[in-house]
């Protein structure tokens, strides 16, 4: 992908987003979208669908941009599947995570080992449960923070 194409699509991403209703901004979650292009163009040189999907979105926000203000549920709802569509490939294919994926993770897992061991162990739900989830959310957050310092956060 040439930088230029990103470029052009990252500022037309950011029109976009000063030409629509800050609450549909908020909807269209335009910082993540951003992340998304940079993310797409970043493996699109060896990865055919980042390359497509670069392309599409480009598409689709060029759609949006027509409208502005005439954006309808349905466009928000159909660019919100894309970008799901796209954040899904990202993640599978490219191992990337979403920002707090592992503390949501961990903590129910955290959460449930508390119980069992706390009744296993202590015969006290009360005890377990406390050490379960301060080990979830200790370990859920060191796992963010490490995904994030090796740049695989979304
Ligand atoms: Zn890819």
């Amino acid at each position: 992908m040439e930088n230029q194409s990103v470029e052009k699509l990252l500022t037309n991403i950011e029109e976009l987003k000063t030409n629509i209703d800050e609450q549909i901004a908020t909807k269209l979650d335009i910082e993540t979208c951003k992340r998304i292009v940079t993310r797409l163009n970043s493996f699109s040189a060896e990865c055919e669908e980042c390359e497509k999907r670069f392309i599409e979105l480009e598409g689709h926000i060029m759609q949006l941009l027509k409208k502005k203000n005439s954006l309808t549920e349905d466009d928000i709802k159909h660019y919100t599947q894309k970008v799901n569509n796209i954040t899904s490939h990202l993640t599978k294919k490219h191992k990337l995570v979403t920002s707090g994926f592992y503390f949501s993770v961990c903590m129910p897992i955290g959460t449930s080992l508390g119980v069992v061991f706390g009744l296993l162990i202590f015969e006290n739900i009360g005890l377990g449960l406390p050490l379960g989830i301060g080990l979830g959310v200790a370990i859920g957050a060191a796992l963010d923070a490490k995904a994030k310092k090796d740049g695989l956060t979304l």
